[in-house]
């Protein structure tokens, strides 16, 4: 199978459609983004790594950060963290607050933005939170094997700025308990966690260890057990792309990260970790063209996980 030609192929026809979406405007900084671009980036578990499109041009993560956060909240508490946040998909918007007075402030999930919010609570237990987001900084360089990652202090305070509904979130469940730091302090570190900037090729990098058992073959450094990156690619599968999770599944079906960036981070198990991006996002704030790519990559690779 020719990876660099179905890139490639990729590329090209998507071309045309450069600029389909909405790029996020709720965050001021993201909405300065030129949406006609397009990246794509292919890592095997054997070390290769394909690329195409704007593949080394840097974006935000924003919510693929969530996987890596919650990466490091298991190594820090373990199974404990499903006392305060679910694994179930939530069938709502990444911002919905509907859920969390039924629910007395338990989210349904970690990658919807509460639950996220709260697993950045548990990583932030112990410190101040200036020595969290080193913590998470240290992290995804180790993960990426890359020195040079940065956070866009920009985008992280446009969004402190103007992050009422992740606000609104956070002092409900903290009103139900479910946050043991000051809402400024988790939310100072979930904001510059999402703010981190990485190409598609990086990302690609930082979340290989996903696609091979737990292990970055690229570094050879052991991330977590296995199992732990299985139980982790089942969530991103089942609640990855928020109310768009099934529709993903149908079209791509591998286990899946958007964040409202515009980038998708998905893992073949066994084979590669893909990571694209184009900032226009779809109805459900999913990377509009980046899904579509994704479509044609599995068809093309036969890489679901549903079967050829
Ligand atoms: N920082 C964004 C927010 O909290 C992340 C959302 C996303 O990427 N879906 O709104």
């Amino acid at each position: 199978m020719d990876l660099q030609l179905i890139a490639d192929e990729i590329v090209s026809a998507l071309e045309p459609r450069l600029g389909e979406g909405k790029v996020a405007d709720y965050i001021p900084e993201l909405a300065r983004v030129d949406p006609k671009q397009f990246g794509i980036a292919i890592t095997t578990v054997d070390g290769q790594t394909y690329k195409a499109g704007h593949a080394d041009t840097a974006f935000s993560i924003q919510s693929i950060s969530k996987v890596f956060m919650l990466t490091l909240a298991l190594g820090k508490a373990g199974e404990s963290i499903w006392k305060r946040v679910g694994r179930e998909p939530s069938g709502s918007s990444f911002n919905s607050i509907v859920q969390l007075e039924h629910e007395h402030g338990i989210p349904r999930n970690p990658f919807i933005n509460a639950g996220a919010i709260v697993v950045t609570d548990m990583v932030l237990a112990g410190h101040a939170p200036r020595e969290a987001i080193g913590e998470y900084l240290r992290f995804m360089r180790y993960l990426a094997d890359d020195e040079t990652l940065s956070i866009d202090e920009k985008v992280a305070q446009s969004e402190q700025r103007t992050g009422y509904r992740n606000f609104a979130l956070a002092n409900f469940m903290r009103g139900f308990g479910n946050l043991q730091h000051p809402v400024e302090h988790t939310l100072g570190v979930y904001f510059h966690q999402c703010a981190l900037a990485l190409s598609c090729v990086q990302l690609s990098h930082a979340g290989l260890f996903l696609a091979n058992r737990g292990t970055n073959p690229l570094s050879g450094f052991s991330v977590v057990s296995p199992k732990r990156a299985r139980r982790i690619n089942a969530l991103m599968l089942m609640c990855g792309h928020y109310d768009g999770s099934g529709d993903f599944a149908y079209h791509v079906g591998l286990p899946g990260k958007s964040g409202v960036g515009g980038g998708i981070l998905a893992v073949a198990p066994g084979k590669a970790s893909i990571a694209v991006w184009s900032p226009g996002l779809n109805k459900v704030g999913n990377s509009a063209l980046g899904s579509v790519a994704l479509e044609m990559l599995a068809t093309r690779t036969g890489w679901s996980v549903f079967g050829t």
